[in-house]
């Protein structure tokens, strides 16, 4: 099986480095100049548990790929914001059979693969591993996760379980979903709720603990998100145990030293945020469809605000 796994950096490492030693032909695709060549001179550096292994791989810049054969699978790990680029990049490997699973946080990202892969192809996914980008070429992996995975068209069941074969072949813990849009929703409100205020208030999830009121902040929020998915998606997220398992979280034995990564990106790499497929997301829809969602504008706001003063953009 031919795998490619367009952006890798953090995720497509991880997921890169799992896949080719399970057995698949994995072929890293990037935009980033430094990484690729990296790669292809060193091969990708995979930390874990305080070890180091040096991983030959074959990288492409995605501006040049022409010598690259038609994909059987293609794996989606850019940011949210480089998506279009990168699929208008890949189309010459983009075949009538090829799968595109997109397995990135966030919103909406259907809306934009199917201006660039035939519907049926398109496999919606989401993980809870995890992975740092230390540096161009050099990925730490940390902690077990898990994946759910859907195909889009109710035809394509078949084909969205041979997908949880392969990863589960490479030990990625998947499951085939009937209704992953739930748990797409629900990470992204729980990652809607506490990303960007930690990195507004460049503090950790015991940090913003002791926040006099953070219940009913992230109350708010939730209940905007809650009403966009049922509106838009016909989603009903349980807004209690989506506020439980966030309060949760905050245990300092738990999560509460944790810096979620929109804090990583804005205030320790000054990197664009994913904030316009989060709270922005539901900004938009939520104006659109007439539903109130002042929580999510502000937020959207004032991260765009500090990506600005950081002269991001
Ligand atoms: P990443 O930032 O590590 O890599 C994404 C892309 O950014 C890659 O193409 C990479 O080459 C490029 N990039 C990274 N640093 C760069 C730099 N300094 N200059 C130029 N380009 C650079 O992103 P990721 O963490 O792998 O996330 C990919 C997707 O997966 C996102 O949607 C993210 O939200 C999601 N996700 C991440 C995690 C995680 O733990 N990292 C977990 C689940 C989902």
């Amino acid at each position: 099986m031919k795998i490619v796994i367009a952006g890798a950096g953090a995720m497509g490492g991880r997921f890169g480095y799992m896949l080719q030693k399970s057995g698949q032909e994995v072929i890293l695709v990037d935009s980033w100049q430094k990484n690729v060549d990296t790669i292809n001179k060193n091969g990708l550096i995979v930390e874990q548990k305080g070890k180091k292994e040096c991983v030959p791989f074959t990288a492409y810049h995605s501006k040049n790929i022409k010598e690259l054969e038609v994909a059987d699978t293609i794996i989606l790990f850019v940011k949210a914001m480089q998506l279009p680029e990168m699929l208008a990049d890949l189309q010459s490997i983009i075949g009538e059979n090829t799968r595109v699973i997109c397995l990135l946080n966030g919103l909406g990202h259907t809306e934009t693969i199917k201006k660039y892969v035939p519907y049926k192809n398109i496999f919606i996914a989401v993980t809870m591993w995890g992975a740092k980008l230390v540096e161009a070429g050099h990925v730490l992996l940390s902690g077990k996760g898990s994946i759910e995975l859907q195909n889009i068209e109710p035809s394509r069941e078949e084909f969205a379980h041979q997908l949880v074969d392969i990863f589960n072949k490479a030990d990625l813990k998947a499951r085939y979903s009937s209704d992953v849009l739930v748990s797409i929703w629900k990470k992204a409100c729980v990652n809607g709720v506490l990303n960007a205020i930690c990195a507004l208030l460049d503090c950790n999830l015991s940090q913003f603990a002791q926040i006099p009121s953070n219940h009913d902040f992230v109350a708010k929020v939730v209940a905007e998100f809650a009403a966009v998915a049922k509106s838009i998606d016909n989603v009903e997220l349980d807004q209690e145990k989506i506020i439980s398992f966030i309060e949760s979280c905050y245990a300092p034995d738990k999560l509460g030293e944790h810096y979620p990564s929109m804090h990583q990106d804005l205030v320790t790499n000054h990197r664009l945020t994913e904030i316009d497929y989060i709270n922005g997301y539901v900004a938009r829809k939520g104006s659109e469809q007439g539903i109130p969602v002042p929580y999510c504008e502000l937020i959207t706001l004032l991260v765009h605000g500090k990506e600005k003063v950081l002269g991001i953009v």
